[in-house]
C-alpha cells in the first residue's frame, strides 16, 4: 500500500514536494492545503490535485472564487498518514497540536526549530535516525548543501575544522516585497550564524563556524568552503570524493558555467521543471588544496535541494525502506537527480 501524504502549505517549497511524491510509485498525494485562493491553487487544481482550505473560515474565500475544495486541513488529515509542513518559517510549530490530535506523522522544515521534531534530516548523513519516528524536520537549504559536502569530504578525509562564508539569496524570485535590493548585509553581523550550530544538529562532531551575507539576488546561494583536513588530499582527490554522490553536481567554470544565473540555464538546457537543480553544484577550478588545508565553492538553488530530502524523509519515518541507499536510489531516479 502507498503511503498516504499529506502537503500543509502549498507554496514554494509545498508545490515541489506534492510534484516529488507524485512521482514515487510508493506513496499516494492525498491532497495540499492553501490558506487563500490563489493562481497556485488553481494551477493543482487543474492538475488533478485535492485542494483543501487551511481552516473552515476560509472556505468561504474558495468558493467566492470558485476555485473547488475538498474541505479542510483537519478533514484531509483524517484521510494520510504522514503530512508534509510546508508552511512559512515558524508557522510549523503551531500545527504540531493538530498533526498529534490526528495521529498523523510529520516533516517540518527548516524554518523551524530543531526542537519540534528532536530530529534534523539529511538523507545521507542520517537517514537511519528518522527509521520509524513520528517527527523529523529537514534542514534548510543551506544546512543540506553544507551537510551534503562536509559529509562527503569528512568520510574521505576526516574534517578537523570547517570555516564557511554564506553569500544568500536576498529572497526567492517571486517575493517581490523581500531585500535587500541595494546592499550585501551581513545576516546576521554577528559571527557564527545560525548555520553551522544546524549543520552540527546533523553531523555533531564537525567543527564549524559560519558567517552569512544576504545580497540582492534571487537565484541561489553560495557558500565558501575553508577546510582544515585529518588527511592531505589533492583537488583531483577531494573532487573523486565528491563526485561519488549524484547529490552533487560538479561543474566547470571554463565550460561557462561561472556564475549563478549560468547554472540556471544550465539547469533550464538539462530540460529541469522550473529550473529546479535538486543537487548541490560545485565549482571544479574552486577547488584548491594546500595539502591538509583545501577550499572549495558552491551553490544552492534554494527552492529544490531539500526536495528530494523530504521524500527520503518519508520513506525513512513511514519504513517504506530502512536503507538510506534504496531510498535515495528511488528518490534520485524518479527526480532526475544525477543526469
Ligand atoms: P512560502 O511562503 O513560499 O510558502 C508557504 C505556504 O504556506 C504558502 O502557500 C502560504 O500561503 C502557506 N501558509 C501561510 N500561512 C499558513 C498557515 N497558517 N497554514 C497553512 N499554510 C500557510 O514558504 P517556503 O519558502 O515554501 O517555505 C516553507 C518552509 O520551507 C519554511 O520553513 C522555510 O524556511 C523552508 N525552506 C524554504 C526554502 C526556500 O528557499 N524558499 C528553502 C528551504 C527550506
Amino acid at each position: 500500500m502507498p503511503v498516504k501524504v499529506a502537503i500543509n502549505g502549498y507554496g514554494t517549497i509545498g508545490k515541489r514536494v506534492a510534484d516529488a511524491v507524485l512521482k514515487q510509485k510508493d506513496m499516494e498525494l492525498v491532497g495540499v492545503t492553501k490558506t487563500k485562493p490563489n493562481f497556485e491553487g488553481r494551477i493543482a487544481v487543474n492538475k488533478g490535485i485535492k485542494l483543501f482550505a487551511t481552516s473552515q473560515d476560509r472556505l468561504k474565500a474558495f468558493e467566492d472564487a470558485g476555485l473547488k475544495v475538498q474541505g479542510t486541513l483537519e478533514d484531509l488529515l483524517k484521510e494520510v498518514d504522514l503530512v508534509v509542513d510546508c508552511t512559512p518559517g515558524k508557522v510549523g510549530a503551531s500545527y504540531k497540536p493538530l498533526y498529534e490530535k490526528y495521529k498523523v506523522k510529520a516533516i517540518f522544515q527548516g524554518g523551524e526549530k530543531h526542537d519540534v521534531a528532536g530530529f534534523s534530516f539529511n538523507a545521507v548523513c542520517n537517514y537511519k535516525g528518522a527509521v520509524g519516528r513520528d517527527f523529523v524536520r529537514v534542514v534548510s537549504c543551506n544546512t543540506t548543501g553544507l551537510c551534503r559536502s562536509l559529509y562527503a569530504i569528512d568520510k574521505a578525509f576526516g574534517i578537523k575544522k570547517a570555516r564557511v562564508v554564506l553569500v544568500r539569496r536576498g529572497a526567492d524570485p517571486a517575493e517581490d516585497s523581500k531585500g535587500p535590493i541595494n546592499s550585501i548585509v551581513p545576516d546576521p553581523v554577528t559571527i557564527p550564524s545560525h548555520h553551522g550550530p544546524d549543520v552540527q544538529k546533523v553531523l555533531p562532531h564537525i567543527d564549524i563556524t559560519t558567517m552569512a551575507f544576504a545580497v540582492p539576488e534571487t537565484l541561489m546561494h553560495v557558500h565558501v568552503l575553508n577546510l582544515e583536513l585529518n588527511n592531505s588530499a589533492t583537488e583531483s582527490d577531494v573532487l573523486n570524493a565528491l563526485s561519488q554522490y549524484p547529490r552533487i553536481r560538479i561543474v566547470s567554470a571554463q565550460e561557462g558555467v561561472d556564475s549563478t544565473s549560468t547554472i540556471i540555464e544550465y539547469a533550464r538546457d538539462l530540460g529541469r521543471a522550473r529550473y529546479d537543480l535538486p543537487e548541490l553544484v560545485v565549482w571544479k577550478e574552486s577547488v584548491k588544496s594546500f595539502g591538509k588545508e583545501v577550499y572549495l565553492t558552491q551553490a544552492v538553488h534554494q527552492e529544490a535541494i531539500v526536495v528530494p530530502e523530504n521524500i527520503d524523509a518519508i520513506r525513512a519515518m513511514t519504513k517504506l525502506t530502512e536503507s538510506p541507499e534504496e531510498s535515495m536510489r528511488l528518490t534520485n531516479e524518479s527526480l532526475g537527480i544525477g543526469r
